[in-house]
């Protein structure tokens, strides 16, 4: 098969190098791609992967038999709707389908028809009601900007000054048109963790959870980022979960979404809160994690291509899927100043000879290939994934691997998996 994909993160090239492993894959395009992406595949910089018209062009072009989309702005934009309208099989929802993650009102509203558990929500047009429903609250406040805002939309905070403050800029339009609505979310509290699921429109394949680390720094303090590091398996999960999530979120999920007239053919991705009261989703997402994804692929034991091919033609096999009996550690490496204002330019050194390691992959997120070699060129740089038998060997593979690649300027967290068996 030629695969197109869309995307150049991190979690583009842990696809790109999943899907490169397939028997069924004759060729491996990847726009815009990275330097990473261009060691397992061909790679066409320069088009605007939003724009859907510009995919379906490059698609048609390149006579691929399927896109896999891998962020959530191009599925936003409708660009599997495109396709798919044009007869090209694509693995991602139509937009409809996208405005689980594009939409937080819309999210909550379809939890609510179809009884998932999560916390109770309130949505807003205008200042005034929004102010006056947190007048009426105890703290700590959720204050959600409507739309895709790039992780940067939500605000938890104990202060209820802030807590308006905060509706009043999304209400502003400071995330566009994501912030004409604004959503105030019941405070939940407990240990988070994501679970993810391929889906095929009625079938939902859910993969072995993994937990991310949004926080800059260790402890789990400062700003948050787009995630600084995962690890898969957690073991500290309340038996059956994956079950759960699968029988109380994923599949009422698809079957509410079907009697909207959406046929979700995409991944899924569920943060859940383990509260007191059981689990709950705090948000849907509409495609995998990042870095989720590299710690769940070198985990996946299956040919994801003919896994993806099957959930876009709406034909999910009826079983698990298998995971190898293998933990993965992923330690992202950011430039300095991450996440405001990311150091770009510094010299890599080190990468070649960590990949050597059967133990370790890294995976590309903000590099670039010069005439004098490898730079750093955006806030998360690199990902560093070690495995193992268990999370503490996987560990300590990442974390050396993390030590041996150097550049300037670059941060780490340290305490990535640390304590988790
Ligand atoms: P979201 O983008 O909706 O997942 O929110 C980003 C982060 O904000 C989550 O990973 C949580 O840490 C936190 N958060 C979101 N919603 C809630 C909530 N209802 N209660 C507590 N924390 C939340």
């Amino acid at each position: 098969m030629r695969v197109m994909l869309l995307g150049g993160g991190g979690r583009e090239h842990a696809i790109g190098w999943k899907l490169a492993q397939s028997e069924l894959m004759t060729e491996l395009i990847s726009t815009p791609g990275n330097p990473g992406l261009a060691e397992v595949g061909a790679v066409v910089p320069g088009i605007d992967i939003t724009d859907p018209e510009a995919v379906l062009s490059l698609a048609v072009a390149n006579a691929v038999d399927l896109v896999v989309i891998g962020p959530e702005a191009p599925l936003a934009a409708g660009v599997v709707d495109a396709l798919v309208d044009a007869g090209i099989a694509a693995y991602g929802p139509h937009a409809a389908g996208a405005r689980l993650e594009a939409s937080k009102a819309y999210a909550k509203d379809v939890m609510r028809r179809a009884g998932v558990p999560t916390g109770d929500a309130h949505t807003f047009h205008s200042l005034d009601p929004a102010v006056a429903y947190l007048e009426s609250i105890d703290g700590p406040y959720v204050v959600k900007a409507d739309g895709l805002a790039a992780g940067k939309g939500v605000l938890v905070t104990e202060d209820r000054i802030a807590a308006e403050a905060w509706v009043r800029v999304c209400l502003e339009g400071h995330f566009g048109e994501a912030g004409s609505t604004v959503v105030v979310e019941e405070h939940l509290d407990g240990q988070e963790v994501s679970v993810l699921a391929l889906c095929d429109g009625e079938r939902a394949l859910v993969l072995e959870p993994a937990r991310d680390y949004k926080r800059l720094l260790d402890g789990s303090i400062g700003p948050n980022t787009g995630g600084m590091g995962c690890y898969s398996p957690v073991t500290d999960l309340p038996a059956r979960l994956v079950d759960f999530v699968l029988r109380e979120v994923m599949e009422p999920t698809l079957a509410t979404l079907q009697e909207d007239g959406v046929s979700y053919r995409g991944f899924l991705f569920a943060g859940m809160m383990l509260t007191a009261d059981g689990p709950k989703v705090l948000e849907f997402n509409c495609r995998l994690g990042d870095p989720e994804t590299q710690v769940i692929l070198p985990r996946l034991d299956e040919d994801l291509l003919e896994l993806l091919a099957a959930a876009a033609a709406g034909g999910l096999p009826d079983r698990p899927l298998r995971f190898k009996d293998l933990a993965a550690v992923d330690v992202v490496l950011t430039a300095a100043g991450y996440p405001e204002n990311p150091l770009r330019g510094s010299a890599i050194a080190g990468v070649g000879s960590v990949q050597e390691r059967d133990d370790v992959h890294v995976f590309h997120a903000g590099t670039r290939y010069t005439a004098n070699g490898m730079i750093s060129d955006g806030g998360r740089v690199l990902n560093v994934v070690g495995t193992g038998p268990d999370i503490a060997t996987a560990r300590a593979a990442a974390y050396e691997a993390a030590e041996a690649i150097t550049f300037e300027g670059k941060q780490y967290r340290t305490d990535i998996a640390k304590g988790a068996q």
